[in-house]
């Protein structure tokens, strides 16, 4: 398969090139050449097959024979080591937990599949690479873990001083190896700035291969598409309408979904519900694309200002306005309704929500008000011992802490702190 940039000013690259270089040289996100629908029949038997089967049948293409298909089906079985359940909250509402990985957030998924691949086109040692990623909450902790050990990869992971919370942090900085973290005196659009930038100094990339395990990268976004068949695979009755609602900031998720989607996997439409990050439900309602700094919330890895995969979104949609409103619908919302919503989940349904899966609930409350015969999946994107103290602020109840969470707390933060580029640049050179 091969890859362009969606800025159409860079060559074509295969899928390894993708994923080593994560951005192509003109700053565009790569986007496949061409998606081929899987057969109908694939997703009418899909309870058929083990996840380990539906997420190579929906991967393959993209990834096309670079990685023989045995050394896939490994990579995806040894990716895919935790369960994805699907778990009724109200008539009609199922949240699809994410969570139940090693760093108890979804990004765990898409970190531990790319770790594999560029360990993979790294087995002779000839391909050193640095992955260099921005978090603003999870994605630090996955590409961590997931990166931890595998040969032939350094991490630095950079993330906003005071703005993860005490868990995720302590998930990024105690793993040692060939993780790094740098803490940076500003906000999570800071980071990715930085990030950004270093990726088109060329006193840096002459020296070092550099790539990004943001969602930007292919080999991170694409195997979120598993999770939205996953879903559908658990789902009793399929004859209701479809709709997930996402809690979105780089609208990597929700896009794979959308690519799943264009796979053929029967969604009605996405719901993209989003904090007061709101650059997105504002231009569905005014045509208007403004980013904007981000503003922080208790739903912080949703802290977004400037999405990165939306261009990907509208490319789905072959930038076609009227068609993209057809298919997304996003709304925002505060942090007390999203507090009002967690405490509703609580008292009259058991189920406890963290932040950002219960923006995901409000964006399907809204929506059920005027849809019939449908049943909405919300996505529970973390794990709500990681919002500690919004959880205890809001329902009063004692969540036990898991053993993957345990295990990182009482180990020794290691962090260097940065503000400015020009640090970050010495950091790595140095
Ligand atoms: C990263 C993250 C999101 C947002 O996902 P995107 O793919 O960036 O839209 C939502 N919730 C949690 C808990 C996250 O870590």
């Amino acid at each position: 398969m091969e890859y362009y940039s969606l800025n159409n000013n860079s060559p074509k690259v295969s899928f390894q090139d993708a994923v080593v270089k994560g951005l192509a040289p003109d700053k565009g996100l790569y986007f496949p050449e061409s998606i081929t629908s899987l057969d109908a029949s694939f997703f009418e038997k899909i309870e058929e097959y083990s996840n380990n089967e539906i997420a190579y049948e929906l991967i393959k293409q993209f990834v096309g024979n670079e990685i023989p298909s045995e050394k896939l089906k490994e990579i995806i079985a040894d990716v895919l080591q935790f369960d994805f359940p699907l778990v009724e909250v109200e008539k009609d509402v199922y949240s699809l937990e994410l969570f139940h990985g090693p760093t108890m957030a979804f990004k765990d998924v898409g970190a531990r599949f790319m770790a594999r691949c560029l360990s993979y086109f790294n087995q002779d040692n000839t391909n050193q690479v640095t992955v260099l990623v921005a978090t603003s909450g999870d994605t630090g902790g996955a590409v961590a873990s997931g990166f931890l050990g595998v040969k032939g990869v350094d991490v630095v992971i950079l993330y906003p001083s005071g703005k993860v919370s005490d868990i995720q942090e302590k998930q990024l900085t105690t793993l040692g190896q060939n993780i790094r973290a740098l803490e940076v005196d500003g906000v999570f659009d800071d980071c990715q700035a930085m990030v950004k930038k270093a990726f088109l100094d060329t006193s840096i990339t002459n020296k070092m291969q550099l790539t990004s395990a943001n969602s930007i990268n292919i080999a991170r976004w694409l195997p979120q598409m598993f999770y939205f068949a996953f879903a559908y695979k658990q789902l009793k009755d399929k004859s209701k309408k479809l709709v997930f609602s996402v809690p979105s900031g780089n609208y990597g998720n929700i896009c794979a979904g959308m690519m799943a989607q264009k796979l053929g996997l029967p969604i009605d439409l996405f719901i993209a519900s989003t904090n007061a990050n709101k650059v997105v439900p504002t231009y569905l309602n005014t045509g208007n694309y403004e980013p904007k700094p981000s503003v922080q919330t208790i739903s912080n890895a949703m802290d977004v200002g400037d999405p990165s995969n939306f261009i990907r979104i509208e490319k789905l949609h072959n930038n076609d306005f009227e068609k993209l409103k057809n298919n997304l619908h996003s709304y925002s919302f505060t942090d007390d309704e999203t507090r009002e919503a967690m405490l509703h989940l609580y008292n009259n349904c058991n189920y406890i929500a963290d932040p950002h899966g219960a923006v995901g609930y409000l964006g399907i409350k809204k929506h059920m008000k005027n849809a019939v015969n449908t049943q909405c999946i919300f996505l529970e994107t973390a794990h709500p011992i990681k919002f500690l103290p919004v959880i205890d602020k809001t329902i009063a109840s004692k969540i036990e802490m898991p053993q993957q969470i345990k295990s990182v707390l009482g180990k020794e933060k290691v962090a260097k702190q940065i503000s400015q580029y020009e640090e970050l640049k010495s950091f790595l050179l140095g």
